[in-house]
C-alpha cells in the first residue's frame, strides 16, 4: 500500500475532492503527517471515524522505528534506524552545551567509495524517501526533548549517503524542515555536506534553500585527493572551486571545507600549502574533524603536533579554522559502523 507521505499538498487536495470531501481536509491531514510526524491515519482525531477507515484503505504510514540505540558518556546517540522494508540507517544526536545537532542519513549505504568511509563499505541499496529524512529528524526532535530538555537546534547532512546523490528527495525534506507551516526549522541551522559534484552543487545554490554548504575536502592536492576519494578523479578541484565560487556569488554563504587530517597520507606542509591556496579563492573556513577510525589501520588521525601545525598555519594565512573533537568515541560513532555491523 502507499505512503500517504508520497502525495503533495496538491495530491491530497484532489485526493479529497475525489472523495467528495471538502478541500480543507487535505491541509488537516497534511498537517499531521508533516508538522505533528504523527504516524497513524486512526489519530487523526479531526476527521471522522468514517472517514480515517476510508483513507486506511487506500494508505498507510511507514515509519522509521529505532532499532538498535547506542548511547555514548558524552552524551551522542547513535540510533539504528530500521526503515519499513528493514534495511538499515543511521541517525545520530551530537549534544553540546547549548545546541543538539542532528545528522541524519540520505542515501541506504552509499553510491561513493571514499576510502575512509565505512558506509562506503555498504553498497547502495536505495535512496531514502523524503518521510524518511524528516523522520529522522523528529526522531532526534523527540530525543533531545526527552534526554536534554530542549529541542533540536541544527541539522547535518553527513549521515550515510551523498545527499547530492538523492538530490530530490534531500531538497524536499528540507523544504518540509523549514516549512512555517511544518516543522518551522530555521534554514541556516542546515548544512548539506557533499563530497562535491559540480553540478549539484551549482543546482542547489539555484534552490533558493537559504541552507548552509559543506565540502569535503581532505585533501587539495588533486592526486592525493583522488586516492583517498576515488571517485573525485571525475571531478576536478578547478571544476569544484568554480561551484563553489558560483554557490558564494548565487547564496552569499561562506562555505565550510571539512577536513581530516591523517597520519603519513596529509600531514605535511605541503598538503597545508595547497589548503590555504584552495581556501583563498571562496569566503570560507575549515572544520579539521577528528577521525572515528573503522578498523583498517590505514587511516589514522594524524599525532597532535601536526594538528597544531594545521591551525597555526591557516590561522596566519587568515584562514578561520575550528576543530571538531571526535564524539560518541565509545559507540561505534563512525558513520557506517553501526549499519556495517548489523549487515555483517
Ligand atoms: S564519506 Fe560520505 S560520500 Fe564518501 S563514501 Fe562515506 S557516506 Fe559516501
Amino acid at each position: 500500500m502507499k505512503d500517504i507521505r508520497t502525495l503533495s499538498l496538491e495530491q491530497l487536495t484532489q485526493y479529497f475532492i475525489s472523495l467528495g470531501e471538502k478541500p480543507f481536509r487535505a491541509k488537516q491531514v497534511y498537517d499531521w503527517l508533516w508538522s505533528k510526524n504523527l504516524h497513524s491515519i486512526e489519530e487523526m482525531t479531526n476527521l471522522s471515524k468514517e472517514l480515517r477507515e476510508k483513507i486506511a484503505q487506500e494508505y498507510t504510514i511507514n515509519p522509521i522505528t529505532v532499532d538498535e540505540l547506542q548511547k555514548s558518556t558524552d552524551g551522542t546517540i547513535k540510533n539504528g534506524v530500521k526503515l519499513h522494508d528493514g534495511l538499515l540507517v543511521e541517525s545520530v544526536l551530537i549534544p553540546t552545551e547549548t545546541r543538539t545537532t542532528a545528522c541524519v542519513s540520505s542515501q541506504v549505504g552509499c553510491s561513493l567509495n571514499c576510502e575512509f568511509c565505512a558506509t562506503a563499505r555498504l553498497k547502495r541499496m536505495r535512496n531514502l524517501e523524503v518521510a524518511e529524512i524528516v523522520d529522522q529528524v523528529a526522531l532526534i526532535d523527540r530525543q533531545s526533548k526527552l534526554y536534554f530538555d530542549r529541542p533540536l537546534s541544527n541539522i547535518v547532512f553527513m549521515g550515510m549517503g551523498e545527499p547530492m546523490m538523492n538530490y530530490k528527495n534531500v531538497v524536499e525534506s528540507i523544504k518540509k524542515m523549514t516549512d512555517p507551516t511544518g516543522m518551522g526549522m530555521s534554514p541556516r541551522r542546515i548544512t548539506v555536506s557533499t563530497s562535491g559534484i559540480p553540478k549539484m552543487i551549482r543546482m542547489l545554490a539555484d534552490e533558493n534553500l537559504r541552507v548552509k554548504l559543506a565540502f569535503s575536502l581532505h585533501s587539495a592536492i588533486e592526486k592525493k585527493r583522488n586516492e583517498i576519494m576515488p571517485f573525485s578523479g571525475k571531478f576536478p578541484l578547478t571544476e569544484i572551486m568554480e561551484s563553489l565560487q558560483y554557490w558564494y556569488s548565487n547564496t552569499g554563504n561562506p562555505i565550510t571545507f571539512e577536513y581530516c587530517v591523517w597520519k603519513n597520507i596529509n600531514d605535511t606542509d605541503e598538503d597545508i600549502k595547497a589548503l590555504i591556496r584552495f581556501c583563498k579563492q571562496v569566503p570560507s573556513k575549515v572544520n579539521l574533524i577528528q577521525y572515528n577510525p573503522i578498523g583498517d589501520g590505514k587511516y589514522d588521525q594524524c599525532n597532535k603536533e601536526a594538528e597544531e601545525n594545521y591551525v597555526r598555519q591557516l590561522e596566519k594565512a587568515g584562514i578561520t579554522v575550528l576543530i571538531r573533537r571526535s564524539r560518541g568515541g565509545d559507540i561505534d560513532a563512525a558513520c557506517g559502523q553501526l549499519a556495517n555491523k548489523s549487515s555483517d
